[in-house]
């Protein structure tokens, strides 16, 4: 695999020390420079001793054109490009599965590591809009998340480990790349038009690679998408959100999925380490003072129907309660079951009869469209398997076999 960022000094003292030294230790790892923000590929081309205008060039061509060879860069000298191509790379991660449904929605799994669970998905959503035809691209941060919420198939597999910056834009460069595969170089566009952070993870537990990618996201050098299509999903790691506001101008969307501390605490496990109060708190802060920021005018909050568990008027109310000072927008995601679950999906009525009351309150409260389900793709559940060897992977697949079990014995 290859390195990310790797400082340009340290590959050539390690050249210069030994100016005859034997093959193996000539064949320096080469820097990946797909993953690199703007500030550090200038910093890159600073530290080689090149002008940092190049790194502008660069990301054109490998965001705007999804160009892997440097030998195509014509506007980069051939002595650069030469230099270049000795020391870099630029590197997508491995696509190990690729499913493109009928609906146009199109999935990839990506192999980021060589153990069995050492896989990561993401699903790109189509769907037509006021604006024209949105399509949105569903990233994922982490190899599993620790985080282990109840409902959520990524949490039963543990954590594994961060994606890097590589891996993490890497996802967002082959979805743009799918469409343009055959289209001349420089007729290239890109395709994708918003991206969610609702993939495999918790994006604030990967803070620095995720901040750094987005900002690629954001960079007219790169993807230059609009702040206001970019939204980070968190299940609430509060002192990370007071950081973004520090950092970086995106949506946010809040993964709440229970309007009290008690139930959160069994859902959402993070909530005993931030609960409500502190969550809507920093919530609160996110949203822009001055109003300027089209992208802060409200968070988006994520709530998953499960039958009998969250779904209850009595929660609904709960929820306008809890939400009447934050301005908000409400989704409600219909649960996506995973084998052995222990949670069903709410019947269709009561998603509707949950949206109407917080409507009726004045609420803007849209219920998530299921989509892609001919290639089993859904943002929010995207790993079909628990397929790791975690100790947690190991614990959910010993509870499962109980309770297979018992159903057995109860004939
Ligand atoms: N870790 C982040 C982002 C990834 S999860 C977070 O929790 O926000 C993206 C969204 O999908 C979250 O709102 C999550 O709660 C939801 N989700 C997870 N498992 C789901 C399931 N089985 N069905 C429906 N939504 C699910
Ligand atoms: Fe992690 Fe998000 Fe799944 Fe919770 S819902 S386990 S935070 S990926």
């Amino acid at each position: 695999m290859s390195t990310e960022v790797v400082s340009v000094s340290a590959v050539s003292a390690e050249q210069q020390q030994s100016p005859s030294a034997p093959a193996q230790q000539t064949a320096v790892e080469k820097v990946n420079l797909l993953g690199m923000s703007r500030p550090q590929m200038e910093k890159f081309f600073e530290d080689m001793g090149e002008k940092k205008f190049r790194a502008g060039q660069v990301m054109k061509w490998i965001h705007q054109f999804f160009v892997t060879d440097f030998a195509e860069m014509t506007n980069i000298s051939g002595k650069l490009r030469e230099k270049l191509e000795k020391i870099c790379e630029i590197k997508a991660p491995e696509v190990v599965h690729k499913n493109y449904s009928k609906d146009g929605t199109r999935k990839w799994v990506f192999r980021v590591g060589d153990g069995e669970g050492s896989l990561v998905e993401t699903v790109l959503i189509p769907a037509e809009h006021r604006s024209g035809l949105r399509r949105t691209l569903c990233i994922s941060s982490q190899v599993g998340c620790a985080l282990d919420c109840s409902f959520c198939s990524t949490g039963k597999q543990g954590f594994q480990r961060d994606l890097s910056q590589a891996e993490i834009i890497g996802q967002l460069w082959m979805a743009n790349y799918s469409y343009m595969e055959d289209v001349p170089v420089l007729e290239r566009e890109r395709s994708v038009t918003n991206v969610v952070m609702m993939g495999m993870g918790e994006p604030l537990l990967n803070y620095d690679a995720v901040l750094n990618s987005m900002r690629t996201m954001l960079d007219d050098f790169a993807y230059g998408m609009s702040k206001r299509r970019v939204t980070l999903s968190t299940s609430g790691v509060v002192p990370k959100i007071d950081q973004m506001v520090k950092d970086i101008d995106v949506a946010l969307a809040i993964s709440l999925h229970a309007p009290n501390d008690e139930l959160r605490n069994e859902l959402v496990p993070i909530n005993k380490k931030y609960p409500l109060e502190q969550l809507i708190a920093a919530c609160q802060r996110y949203i822009a003072k001055d109003g300027n920021e089209s992208s802060r005018k409200h968070v988006t909050i994520e709530y998953v129907m499960l039958d009998g568990v969250n779904d209850y008027p009595e929660h609904a109310q709960q929820m306008i309660k809890l939400l009447k000072n934050l301005p908000s927008k409400i989704n409600l995601i219909p649960f996506n079951p995973f084998p052995h679950a222990p949670y069903g999906r709410s019947s269709r009525n009561r998603i509707i009869s949950f949206q109407k009351t917080l409507s009726d309150a004045g609420f803007v409260c849209t219920i998530r469209q299921t989509r892609g389900d001919d290639i089993d793709a859904a943002c929010g559940q995207l790993v079909g398997q628990v397929a790791d060897r975690t100790r947690r992977a190991e614990q959910w697949k010993k509870k499962v076999a109980q309770q297979n079990e018992i159903l057995r014995s109860q004939g």
